[in-house]
């Protein structure tokens, strides 16, 4: 790991990014807040806040089915929200973008709506073994259904794939590749490009869990070639509740409906029903507005900062704080790729992760402890559990400060 951490950009002003986040200055058992759980959830900026207030404090109504103003002023709302959606992730076209409830109700929405009607015994869908129980337990539910095999690809010590052996699993049975962007127990970057070519190459789709890239990385899913792309809102500065699968057209196409209801509808009859167009085909029933109106002004927010300038801001700190936890003495890193996002993750020696928590919560400093939902992580690094320390746009180096006396003084408790 750099010994001398890439300096931030003097550009970037925290202290100003910070000021948008009221909630950060809470003062948790007498200490102020140190948030470092971005990657379960981060916080939302006042320019969120605002705007969802501002839709239902003067835009709510039910969408699509009325004539009347409020609805129409709803429909803007949230069809103006899909297409924010479009530009950020460079998608073709808004009937690529569905809303769903987040990640893991987008990769179940791949996984009932596409492998479930295509795949059968002899079929194999290709994982890697960092993956969260988002992108594992859809596929297992699939498997049980079609008879169709899960297939693994390892990874290493570092937390990193194994490309020769991943590339070795790929061959003509492989139907789809279902790959996290970028790890949320380890923080590894996942080389999807690479990835995707070689599916490709071998005949089977992919879809990309961009859950824990997307508030770090600039995702341009057309460059990119991915099939199927999931995200959250709710870890983007967004809120909860939104999250997002862009699906290439053709595909979205060719899929039968996942969930029935309203809004997915053209024509019902006792005889026979006939299904909306893309997007709505898979929005069965009310959507969420006011969410995906926080997430448009969201991603509005980010670009405003600019995700080239916050992941060099994040990356800044993630090199500080895993050179000075390298120093600790009985802190074990967990997940040292050459490639890695915001997210460490660590052990010490002795104490169980969720003791350490609370120790650190007594100061003030929020972290993530336990399995971090990919037990399968947690068992391949023979450990119970980690703490996971996660940073976003706005923390800081004092914070990262913070962490290591927190980590201090509960050596000194430990022993
Ligand atoms: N995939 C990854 C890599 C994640 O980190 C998470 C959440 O932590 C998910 C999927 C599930 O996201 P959600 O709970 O927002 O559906």
């Amino acid at each position: 790991m750099a010994a001398n951490p890439a300096p931030t950009s003097a550009a970037y002003d925290v202290e100003r990014v910070r000021r948008d986040f009221p909630i950060l200055n809470t003062t948790v058992n007498g200490h102020p807040l140190v948030y470092l759980d971005s990657a379960a959830s981060s916080q939302r900026p006042l320019q969120v806040l605002r705007a969802v207030e501002d839709y239902e404090t003067h835009s709510h109504a039910n969408v699509h089915r009325g004539v009347h103003a409020l609805s129409q002023a709803a429909t803007a709302a949230y069809e103006g929200a899909r297409e924010r959606v479009r530009r950020f992730i460079n998608a073709g076209s808004t009937r690529e973008i569905i809303f769903t409830r987040g990640t893991t109700e987008a990769i179940n929405l791949v996984a009932q709506a596409w492998a479930r009607n295509r795949l059968g015994p002899g079929d194999e869908i290709l994982i890697t073994a960092l993956e969260h129980h988002a992108n594992i337990v859809p596929w297992q539910m699939v498997c049980e259904q079609t008879g169709c095999t899960l297939k693994v690809a390892p990874i290493n010590r570092r937390g990193e794939l194994e490309f020769d052996a991943f590339a070795k699993l790929l061959g003509p049975r492989t139907r789809l590749v279902a790959v996290a962007h970028v790890s949320n127990a380890l923080g590894t970057i996942l080389p999807v490009e690479r990835i995707i070519a070689a599916a490709h190459a071998a005949g089977a789709l992919v879809l990309i869990d961009g859950a824990q890239a997307i508030p770090h990385a600039r995702v341009d899913v057309r460059a990119l070639g991915a099939d199927f792309y999931t995200f959250s809102g709710h870890k983007l500065y967004g809120p909860t509740g939104i999250g997002v699968l862009y699906g290439r057209e053709e595909l979205l196409t060719a899929m039968p409906p996942w969930q029935g209801g309203g809004d997915m509808i053209l024509t019902v009859s006792f005889e026979k029903t006939t299904y909306n167009a893309l997007p709505w085909k898979f929005e069965a029933g009310t959507p969420n507005m006011s969410g995906a109106v926080g997430l448009a002004a969201a991603m509005d927010y980010v670009e405003t900062l600019g995700i080239e300038a916050i992941a060099a801001h994040e990356t800044h700190l993630l090199e500080l704080a895993t050179a000075a936890l390298t120093r600790i003495p009985g802190i074990e890193l967990i997940g040292t790729a050459a490639h890695k996002a915001a997210v460490l993750s660590f052990t010490m020696q002795g104490v169980h992760a969720h003791d350490l928590g609370t120790i650190l919560d007594s100061q003030g400093v929020a972290v993530r402890t336990g399995h971090h939902c990919a037990m399968p992580v947690m068992t391949f690094f023979g450990v119970p559990a980690t703490a996971r320390a996660s940073f976003g746009c706005y923390n800081t180096e004092g914070e990262v400060a913070a962490l290591v006396s927190a980590l201090g003084k509960a050596r000194e408790v430990f022993g």
